[in-house]
């Protein structure tokens, strides 16, 4: 692994990182650092956020900029306000041991007047979102002849925010630059494009794959109908007792109607959306940065720029309609080498989407089932007994009040004692949680699961699978389980009962191993047809591939009818999938 040093920033500012507590460089900064600091190439480095990022341009920016020259010699432009007011500081930061570079922020929604009087009393970075500066521009506030060096931070937000017309236009006026560097977490055609127009030969810089999350998220879900959606999110909030999370809306009106009902419930939540002034924005994220708020529902776009390191889980309330969108919001979670969780709350028409994101993502996203009332308590009551455990208890404070404590508890038994204040809390959940139902959309199948497993059947959370591939393609239990152990290295303990029919087949998997069964399989095609799998218990009551079910399949039942192949000791090929 290499070192700050070995990455060639100078002893100034290696000082300011580790004073940051930054020991070693993170992967995109091993990656970005010596190509920033050497020659003058454009580059392209894909990079979610939270993975050091920002020091991974700054450091050579910094290092790079002529301390006694004068004029803007670098700009950094961000998506939103929060960002260019963080990036700034990080900058500032970083070079507290160096030389006071002049670090000047602007951003829209604030007043212009101070932000042209900074830049005028010689800006040496500026760190601007693209209206702002086009706007500082065309009042010939700025002036970026001398610029030589251009970060775009967040490439695709920018885009996605509809800033293309502005970073067009700052592109091209700085025509004197040296160099270009793009920052962006997926590289959807519109950045790819940009980078085609205005950079020269980038080399691209990659920290695991396109489109590849951070893989210290892990990626769960759970199924539930509309009308309990709302009670899912309270259950999986409750059964996370020391959670720190975002929870995503789609809309405004959900959002605020979401945080209400969350507040009205007792929850530490608050909303962030657009509706809200800034000032009301700043207040609010501002609690949730201090961890006075637990809970923060907000819209993509109000969640912009929002860079706290230690959220613990990210919640989809409601899905995103693009993969880029759920691999932003869930990189909110899992920062500077922490793990994280991204949890989807969908209805069943959603599953198709999850498998979508899993693919392009090539995150392994497993389906958990809603806590039920028993589970969310056990939870609360194991999350206070270990806060006594590690309570900090300062003796001089406490002290006063024992003698009278003693004496107020000194009937009871250490038994006793200890019930009572483990019921403190925990009452409270149990009185909620007493009767409370089992949301789990396939609640009937599972408790019939649940029968036989009480009768030496299939365990209660194994997940159904179906394959379009039966009996007629040669298809036996003994291969079927050989091929799922032995080529997607599962253990045979993950594999539940197995019920082979003439056209298709079921088995019962592990919630843990169903995304590599599923896209493994997937890979495969038989007697020339490609095989599918999808989740049986997700289907709806009357299976569409079952004779007579009017269809609706998105196989088509036909398809099962009039098998290409048959006959036993099927050709079963290895086929590789373009996704
Ligand atoms: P970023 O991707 O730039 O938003 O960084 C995410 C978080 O990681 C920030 O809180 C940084 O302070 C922190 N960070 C960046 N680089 C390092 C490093 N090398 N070691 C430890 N923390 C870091």
């Amino acid at each position: 692994m290499s070192t700050f040093q070995d990455l060639g920033l100078g002893p100034e500012l290696l000082q300011g990182i580790s004073q940051l507590g930054f020991e070693n460089p993170t992967t995109v900064q091993s990656l970005v650092i010596p190509v920033a600091l050497d020659g003058d190439r454009d580059f392209i480095a894909l990079a979610q956020t939270g993975t050091g990022k920002t020091a991974a341009f700054g450091l050579p920016l910094l290092q790079r900029i002529d301390p006694h020259a004068k004029g803007i010699q670098a700009v950094v432009l961000c998506p939103t306000r929060e960002l260019c007011v963080q990036v700034a500081s990080d900058l500032v930061n970083y070079s507290k041991f160096a030389h006071q570079y002049k670090v000047v922020a602007v951003y829209g929604g604030a007043g212009i007047t101070q932000q042209i009087s900074q830049i005028k009393a010689g800006a040496q970075i500026v760190v601007a979102t693209p209206g702002r500066l086009v706007d500082l521009i065309e009042r010939r506030a700025a002036k970026l002849d001398n610029v030589a060096r251009i970060v775009l931070d967040e490439a695709d937000e920018m885009l996605n925010m509809g800033f293309q017309e502005s970073l067009e236009a700052i592109l091209g006026a700085v025509t004197d630059r040296k160099s270009i560097w793009l920052f962006s977490a997926t590289m959807p055609d519109e950045v790819r494009r940009m980078a085609n127009n205005y950079m020269s030969n980038p080399e691209e810089l990659r920290v695991g794959g396109k489109n590849e999350t951070n893989q210290n998220i892990e990626h769960q879900y759970y199924i539930c109908r509309s009308e309990d959606r709302y009670d899912a999110l309270k259950r999986v909030v409750d059964a996370n007792p020391g959670i720190y999370g975002l929870i995503f809306c789609r809309t405004k009106n959900d959002t605020k109607e979401v945080a209400e009902q969350m507040i009205r419930d007792g929850y530490n939540a608050d909303a962030l959306h657009g509706d809200l002034a800034q000032s009301d924005r700043d207040r609010v994220m501002n609690r949730f940065r201090e961890r006075n708020l637990q809970l923060l529902i907000a819209t993509d776009v109000a969640a912009r720029g929002i860079d706290v390191s230690e959220i613990s889980h990210v919640i989809n309330y409601g899905m995103p309609d693009e993969i880029e969108v759920y691999t932003h919001r869930s990189g909110r979670t899992g920062r500077a080498g922490r793990t994280g969780v991204s949890i989807s709350i969908i209805t069943p028409k959603f599953e198709e989407k999850i498998m979508q994101i899993a693919r392009k993502t090539k995150a392994n996203f497993q389906r958990l089932p809603i806590p039920n009332g028993v589970e969310v308590c056990e939870k609360q009551l194991f999350h206070i007994v270990q806060n006594i455990h590690v309570q900090e208890v300062i003796d001089h404070e406490i002290d006063p009040f024992l003698p009278r404590i003693f004496e107020e508890l000194k009937d009871l038994t250490k038994e006793e004692l200890i019930k009572r204040f483990a019921s403190v809390e925990f009452n409270r959940f149990l009185s909620y949680y007493r009767n409370a139902p089992d949301i789990n959309i396939n609640a009937r199948s599972d408790r019939k699961k649940r029968d036989g497993e009480a009768a030496g059947g299939p365990r209660s959370n194994y997940v159904r699978l179906f394959i379009n591939i039966g009996d007629m393609d040669g298809v036996t239990k003994k291969e079927f389980l050989r091929l799922v152990t032995q080529e997607f290295k599962v253990p045979g303990t993950a594999v539940g009962t197995i019920d082979i029919n003439r056209a298709y087949m079921h088995f019962d998997i592990d919630p843990e191993f169903v995304t590599p069964v599923r896209f493994g399989l997937e890979e495969f095609t038989i007697n020339g047809r490609r095989v599918r799998v999808d989740e049986a218990a997700a289907r709806k009551e009357k299976a569409p591939y079952e004779k007579g079910s009017g269809g609706g399949s998105k196989f088509g039942g036909s398809k099962y009818g009039k098998p290409e192949g048959r006959g036993r000791g099927g050709d079963v090929r290895k086929k590789k999938m373009a996704y």
